[in-house]
């Protein structure tokens, strides 16, 4: 009797410490933080150290983000050179693990320079719905590496959150099928949609001098004009929160549509934070734009 009574305490008390003391994981992605989420439940604690509308490329950690990451278990990035410091970070941390989540992802190469130099593994890799589900079993593992016990539940989890997605991607397959052939080309701000486009049959057209913050000479400007003439596309696509200056002008001389904004970055804020309202806007926006009428 008093054992098992003495055994009947001692299991609450370990089921409250482990309620207690949730595993801390620290993201240098916004969407790396949405995974962990997702996948780790009440039995992790998530710091997202960009923040919700930050931008994980320009993202430099700071002291006190070295801090919180020194008090974590497992830091989590979205790696294929998205993070140029992870070197660094590598030797300012003591025995806390940094997994590169994107990392056996298979990696499409930029094509022309901007978020990288031309030729080097773009890094927008969670624009794929499929990447985005073989991530999730990528965060289960590494969660459970250092919790055993929630093992079970993290692969669970991802499971789930899989299957979710896959019905997205359903959905989203039959949302873009009402777009012809003709349209299906993407012009975009900022070159980040790739994973994207291969996974839905979209063609990206590199034009140069779209990112708002670039230097736009007249030529660069004129060149792109030319180019989304040439594609007979009906619409461009300016970058969520992004001034779209530039692509206005470009809209207005090649007599195209400004859509609404894409979100790039998973830096949406708000209904917009994480991955699948990323997702969804993204195919609204697409649809909306590119559709026939
Ligand atoms: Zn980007």
């Amino acid at each position: 009797m008093r054992k098992s009574f003495l055994s009947g305490v001692l299991a609450a008390f370990a089921t409250a410490a482990a309620a207690a003391a949730p595993l801390q994981v620290s993201a240098l992605h916004p969407l790396m933080a949405d995974l962990a989420r997702q996948v780790g439940g009440d039995r992790v604690k998530v710091v997202d150290l960009v923040g919700e509308g930050g931008n994980p490329h320009r993202f430099e950690p700071r002291p006190d983000d070295l801090a919180r990451m020194q008090a974590s278990a497992l830091v989590l990035a979205a790696g294929k050179g998205l993070e140029p410091y992870l070197n660094r970070l590598h030797d300012s941390l003591q025995g806390v693990r940094v997994v590169e989540v994107g990392s056996n992802i298979p990696s499409l190469t930029l094509t022309r320079d901007g978020d990288g130099a031309a030729g080097t593994p773009d890094p927008h890799w969670w624009h794929g719905v499929e990447n985005m589900r073989r991530a999730a079993r990528v965060v289960a593992l590494a969660l459970a590496d250092k919790d055993p016990a929630g093992k079970v539940d993290f692969l669970a989890n991802a499971q789930t959150y899989g299957a979710r997605l896959e019905l997205m991607q359903r959905w989203a397959t039959s949302e873009l099928a009402k777009v012809p052939r003709s349209q299906r080309k993407l012009v975009t701000a900022h070159n980040a949609f790739a994973y994207f486009a291969k996974e839905f049959d979209f063609t990206v057209i590199a034009v140069a001098g779209l990112n708002a913050e670039q230097n736009n000479t007249p030529q660069a400007l004129a060149q792109t004009i030319e180019a989304v003439k040439l594609s007979g596309v009906k619409a461009i696509f300016p970058e969520y929160k992004a001034n779209a200056k530039v692509l206005e002008s470009i809209a207005a001389a090649s007599a195209t549509t400004l859509a609404a904004p894409l979100i790039a970055d998973g830096n949406g804020s708000g209904q917009d934070a994480g991955f699948e309202a990323m997702f969804r806007h993204n195919v609204q926006s697409i649809t909306q734009a590119l559709a026939a009428r």
